[in-house]
């Protein structure tokens, strides 16, 4: 197994009024839990840090704004919060009336922008599963119209923010999330490249780099991404890991273990593979069946890939020691 430094995991904050979704993203997004579950979340009002870190390509934060903020208040320590933030998602609920929300929002965003002008803003217009198609771009046009009248009227014209149409109860919070940690990824395009002379040397059709435990895509090959295509990737993830949780090694972590393969044979004459590229990351591929029976190719690729991969993040190598003493991560 491998071991990514912890200065390449992208640091994600998440924000916003309580009750806007926060918990439920959380759950929905890194501990599987199904968007009806989270109807009997118990509201949590505090900062904490999701223990995902530890098996997560993500590092993940999650702080809930009680309303009005006081950030003179000496208890936050603002440069600490804000200084390795890589990405602040601020929630706003589309089902409910938004004008506090983005109060908070312009007291959020300028207050982070002034402590760390690098963080990226990204703002989850959020529960638009209640919405109609017309209403959703309504909603996004206003929201971001008030947003940035605020932020211009205080001067702060530089402080970029990006709008996301999401919900829980269909993929659109994955994909969300996805383009969120991919913009956070300083080797996104080499990634991609990578995946790209992959795909074409292998004879594959698609291909993803997902962070196994939240079903995020890191990054994919040049091709244009249709959401079933993704879907079914994510569906073959959860299969895979219902079956090592149940099968596995006791002593195994439940998730994805060493070298862990997957091949599901699709009726439609496609195949999906699976392989793992590291601890947190595994490549997921859609192919034909007649490629398929070339698979030393395919695998020798892989291997290929994966050492690039490994050198993109510098993977440090599991020490051979006995019980596997990490290195620092
Ligand atoms: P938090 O206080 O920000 O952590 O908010 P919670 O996660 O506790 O969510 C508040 C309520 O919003 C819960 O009842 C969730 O079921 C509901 N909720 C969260 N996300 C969505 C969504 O995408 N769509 C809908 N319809 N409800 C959602």
């Amino acid at each position: 197994a491998t071991v990514l430094s912890s200065d390449v995991k992208p640091r994600i904050l998440l924000m916003g009024l309580r009750r806007s979704g926060k918990s439920s993203i959380q759950k929905v997004v890194f501990h599987k839990m199904s968007p009806n579950e989270t109807l009997f979340l118990e509201s949590t009002a505090k900062i904490f840090k999701d223990d995902v870190s530890n098996n997560s390509f993500i590092n993940f934060q999650i702080w809930d704004i009680p309303g009005q903020v006081d950030f003179l208040d000496t208890n936050f320590d603002l440069d600490m919060i804000f200084g390795g933030t890589g990405a602040l998602i601020f929630v706003v609920d589309a089902q409910d009336e938004y004008i506090d929300a983005l109060t908070c929002l312009h007291q959020t965003v300028s207050k982070a922008y002034r402590v760390n002008p690098q963080i990226r803003f990204e703002i989850f217009i959020h529960k638009v599963d209640g919405l109609s198609d017309d209403h959703k771009i309504e909603t996004q046009r206003d929201i971001s119209q008030r947003a940035n009248e605020e932020l211009h009227e205080a001067g702060l014209t530089d402080l970029h923010l990006s709008f996301y149409l999401t919900s829980i109860y269909d993929h659109s919070i994955f994909e969300a999330f996805s383009k969120v940690v991919q913009k956070l990824i300083p080797q996104l395009s080499t990634l991609e490249n990578l995946l790209s002379s992959y795909v074409q040397n292998s004879m594959v059709e698609k291909a993803f780099l997902f962070d196994v435990v939240s079903k995020i895509y890191i990054a994919t090959d040049g091709s244009a991404v249709d959401m079933q295509s993704y879907e079914l990737c994510c569906e073959m993830i959860d299969v895979m890991i219902d079956m090592t949780c149940i099968y596995g090694d006791d002593e195994s972590e439940c998730a994805c273990e060493q070298d862990s393969t997957c091949i599901i044979r699709l009726n439609n004459s496609s195949i999906l593979y699976l392989r793992e590229i590291t601890r947190f990351l595994v490549l997921v591929c859609i192919l034909r069946d007649e490629a398929f029976t070339k698979r030393g190719i395919i695998d020798y690729n892989i291997l290929c890939l994966q050492k690039a991969i490994h050198s993109v993040f510098d993977v440090r190598t599991k020490l051979n020691k006995p019980n596997g003493v990490l290195p620092v991560e």
